[in-house]
C-alpha cells in the first residue's frame, strides 16, 4: 500500500492524467474504499458511481444510497440520518444459523444450536422486535445484563418456551424474583450465577415459589482475551467465579436438592476477537469445564460462548482490532468440532452450543449519512490579503517577517528541509513578538500568510522530489483541509472518539469521479475531539480520507457503514445534538425500495427536557421580553414575530443543521 499522499499534484490533489493512468473508474474506487472487504457483498458501486445497498446480495440489483437520502429528504427526514436496512438484519440472522447448522451436519454434532442476542449491543424497541420475528425460525433468543433490559425483554419471548433468556450481569433481590417468577409464565430464562450472593437469592426465591429453575455459572477463564476486552476474562476480570467457588456451588446445590438445575456454562473474553486461536483455546478451556460439571452431576445442557464473534471493520481480513482473520464459517466449525471432539471422548452428551453474538449480528445493517457542510484548509490564509512591501512603507521590518519573505523569495530545491525549519523558526519568533506587542494584527497576518504560502509550495516540492518522506509527512499533516459534517462523533459513532475504532467511511455518490481532495472530518460540536482522523486502508489506518471536491450548490454525502452495533445507545447529548432520524428502509428482490417507518430525531424541545428547562416557561419569558422591547421602542412587531418565530422553530425543529 502506497502511502497516501503518493501520487498526488498540487492541493493534495491526485491526477490520473498526471499519472498517464487510464480514467478513473469505480473499480478503482471500490479499491480506494476496501468496499469488497467490509461490506461482505452488501454495498457496491454501480457504474454510475452510486453507492447502492443490495440486502439479499443476489445478483445486480441493488438501490442506490444517494435516492433513498433525496426520497427521505422529500418526505421531510433531512441529514443526519441512520439507515436501517432490516432485510441485511434477517440476512444476517440466516447466515449465523446456516454457519452452524452446517458445522453439526459435516461434524456428526448431536445436539443444536442456539443464538441469543444481547440486547445491550443495540437497545432499540424496533430493531430488538424484528430480531425475535427474523429469529424465530431459528429459535433465537435474547441475552439481558441490566434490570431494565430484563423488563424490556420479558414480554417479547410469550409463546416460544423454546427461545432462551440469558440473564446476566449484576442481579439484586428483585431481579432474581422476578426471573424466578418468569417461570410460571412459560419462559425459557436463566439467571447466570456472576458471584456467590446471587445463587443464595436464587435458591431462596426458587425454595419460596416452588420453582424448579434453569441456572446458569459463568466462569473465569484463564484463557486470556485479546485487543480492547482483553480484561473481560483471566482471573482479574469483573466477572464470574473461580473455579473452586464452582465447586462450592455444586455443593450447595446439592445440599438443595438443585443439582439438577445448574444447566447451563457461560464464559465471555470479550467482544471482537481478532484471532481465532483465542477462540480455540477457549472452546478448549471451557469444554473440559462443562464435562467435569457433567462429572459432578450438575445437569448440564447448555454450552454459552459468550459474544466476540468478530466484525471486519477495515476489510483486511487480519488479526488486528478492527478486523478478524476468520470467517463465520470456520468460527462456527471451530466451536462445534471441539465442543464435540472433547464431549466424545469424555463420553458426555453434546450440549446444546449458545453464542451472544452481538456485533456480528448487528453491526452491518446500519449506516449513517451525513452531508458536508463545507470545508477549512490553510490555502485561504495564503491566498488571502496582506501584502509586506505596502505594510512595511516608511518603518522599519522586523527580522522574522524579513527572513519569511526572504525563505519565500529564495526556495532552494536543494536545501528544502533546511527552508522548513526556517520558516518555522521565524513564524514563532514573529508570534512572540505579537504576544509582546511589537508587531501589530496586520503583521502578524502577513505572517501567517507566508509561512502558509511557503509551507504549501515546500510541500509540492517534496511531493516531486520524492525525498524527505518524514518531513513530507508532517506537511502533509499541518496542511491538511477538513470538511466539516452535519453530525455529531458522540451522537453517532462514539467509539471513534472513546477507544479509536474504526470504521468505513466513504462518498455515497460521484464514485465514477476521482477523488482527489485528502481531509480529515470534522462534526458540529464545539469540541475539539469532535472530529475522525483515522481511515481504513486495508492495512495501517490513514490520516486523511478521500474524498471529492465540493461543487457549489450540490449536497455532498459520505457514509459511515457497520455501526449498527454499540454506536447508537453508547451516543450521547454533547452540546445537545440529539439523536439522529431513524429511517427503516426495505428493499425487495427486484431492487425496489420502501419506507417500513421512520423514527423522527430528537427536537431540540425534547433534548432541553431531558436535561430540565421548561421550553413553555422560556418560550412564555422570551415573548414577554419582545413585548417589552416594543413598549421601549426598541423592536417592531414584525421583528417579535421574527424573532419568535426561530425560537418556537427552533424548539420543534432537528437539533442538527437543515437546509
Ligand atoms: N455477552 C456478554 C456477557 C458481553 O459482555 C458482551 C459484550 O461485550 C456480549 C455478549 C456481546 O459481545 P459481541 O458484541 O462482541 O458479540
Amino acid at each position: 500500500m502506497l502511502p497516501f499522499y503518493l501520487g498526488m499534484q498540487d492541493n493534495g490533489r491526485m491526477a490520473n492524467e498526471n499519472l498517464n493512468l487510464p480514467a478513473w473508474t469505480v473499480e478503482q474506487a471500490a479499491a480506494l474504499f476496501q468496499v469488497e472487504g467490509w461490506s461482505q457483498g452488501y454495498f457496491r458501486i454501480q457504474d454510475s458511481g452510486a453507492l447502492c445497498v443490495n440486502p439479499s446480495r443476489k445478483g445486480e440489483q441493488g438501490v442506490a444510497l444517494g435516492e433513498i437520502v433525496k426520497g427521505l429528504s422529500d418526505r421531510g427526514y433531512s441529514t443526519p440520518l441512520v439507515l436501517r436496512f432490516p432485510d441485511i438484519l434477517q440476512n444476517r440472522l440466516a447466515h449465523l444459523a446456516s454457519a452452524f447448522e452446517d458445522a453439526i451436519e459435516e461434524n456428526g454434532y448431536q445436539s443444536s444450536y442456539h443464538a441469543v442476542y444481547p440486547i445491550k449491543v443495540n437497545q432499540q424497541r424496533h430493531l430488538v422486535e424484528q430480531l425475535v420475528e427474523f429469529g424465530q425460525e431459528f429459535r433465537f433468543g435474547l441475552e439481558v445484563g441490566s434490570k431494565p433490559e430484563l423488563l424490556a425483554v420479558m414480554p417479547m419471548t410469550a409463546d416460544h418456551p423454546e427461545r432462551l433468556i440469558i440473564c446476566n450481569g449484576f442481579k439484586d433481590d428483585p431481579y432474581i424474583e422476578a426471573v424466578i417468577l418468569a417461570n410460571k409464565i412459560g419462559r425459557n430464562i436463566v439467571p447466570v450465577v456472576e458471584n456467590f450472593r446471587e445463587l443464595e437469592r436464587v435458591i431462596r426465591y426458587a425454595e419460596k415459589y416452588q420453582v424448579h429453575p434453569k441456572i446458569g455459572v459463568r466462569v473465569k477463564l484463564a484463557s486470556q482475551g485479546v485487543g480492547r476486552w482483553r480484561e473481560s476474562s483471566g482471573h482479574r476480570s469483573k466477572f464470574g467465579l473461580f473455579l473452586s467457588e464452582v465447586l462450592q456451588m455444586t455443593e450447595l446445590l446439592k445440599q438443595h436438592d438443585m443439582l439438577d438445575c445448574l444447566q447451563l456454562l457461560h464464559c465471555h473474553v470479550g467482544s471482537q476477537i481478532h484471532n481465532i486461536r483465542l477462540i480455540k483455546n477457549v472452546i478448549n478451556e471451557v469444554g473440559h469445564i462443562y464435562v467435569e460439571l457433567v462429572r459432578l452431576g450438575a445437569g448440564m445442557q447448555y454450552l454459552d460462548i459468550g459474544g466476540g464473534l468478530g466484525v471486519d471493520y477495515d476489510g483486511s481480513a487480519s488479526a488486528t482490532d478492527s478486523s478478524m482473520n476468520y470467517s463465520l464459517e470456520e468460527y462456527a466449525n471451530d466451536v462445534v468440532y471441539r465442543i464435540g471432539h472433547i464431549c466424545d471422548n469424555a463420553k458426555v452428551a453434546h450440549p446444546r452450543i449458545v453464542s451472544e453474538s452481538g456485533r456480528a449480528m448487528v453491526a452491518q445493517h446500519s449506516m449513517l449519512v451525513f452531508d458536508v457542510l463545507g470545508r477549512n484548509s490553510v490555502e485561504t490564509v495564503a491566498s488571502g490579503p496582506g501584502d509586506l512591501e505596502k505594510w512595511s512603507a516608511n518603518k522599519e521590518v522586523p527580522l522574522p517577517l524579513q527572513d519569511l519573505q526572504d525563505a519565500a523569495d529564495n526556495l532552494d530545491e536543494d536545501r528544502l528541509v533546511e527552508r522548513l525549519h526556517d520558516i518555522s523558526q521565524s513564524r514563532d519568533e514573529a508570534l512572540d513578538l505579537f504576544a509582546l506587542g511589537y508587531l501589530n494584527l496586520e503583521g502578524r497576518a502577513i505572517a501567517e500568510k507566508l509561512y502558509w504560502s511557503t509551507c504549501l509550495r515546500l510541500r509540492d516540492l517534496m511531493r516531486g522530489s520524492g525525498d524527505h518522506p518524514a518531513e513530507l509527512e508532517e506537511l502533509e499533516h499541518l496542511l491538511r483541509e477538513t470538511y466539516f459534517c452535519n453530525f455529531s462523533v458522540f451522537q453517532s459513532v462514539p467509539d471513534t472518539w472513546a477507544i479509536q475504532q474504526l470504521f468505513p467511511i466513504m462518498p455515497i455518490h460521484r464514485l465514477n469521479e476521482e477523488p482527489t481532495a485528502r481531509v480529515v472530518l470534522g462534526d458540529v460540536t464545539c469540541d475539539s475531539d469532535g472530529k475522525i482522523n483515522r481511515f481504513i486502508s486495508g492495512g495501517e489506518p490513514q490520516p486523511a480520507l478521500a474524498v471529492h471536491t465540493l461543487k457549489e450548490g450540490e449536497p455532498y454525502y459520505l457514509g459511515v457503514f457497520l455501526v449498527g452495533a454499540y454506536q447508537e445507545t453508547l451516543g450521547d447529548l454533547h452540546n445537545l445534538f440529539g439523536d439522529t432520524h431513524v429511517a427503516h428502509i426495505r428493499v425487495d428482490d427486484a431492487g425496489r425500495w420502501s419506507v417500513e417507518e421512520v423514527v423522527p430525531g430528537d427536537t431540540a424541545r425534547e433534548v432541553l427536557e431531558y436535561v430540565q428547562y421548561e421550553p413553555e416557561r422560556m418560550e412564555a419569558r422570551l415573548r414577554k421580553d419582545c413585548e417589552k422591547a416594543m413598549r421601549a421602542g426598541s423592536m417592531t412587531a414584525a421583528e417579535s414575530r421574527t424573532l419568535m418565530k426561530f425560537y418556537v422553530d427552533g424548539l420543534n425543529g432537528y437539533t442538527y443543521l437543515e437546509g
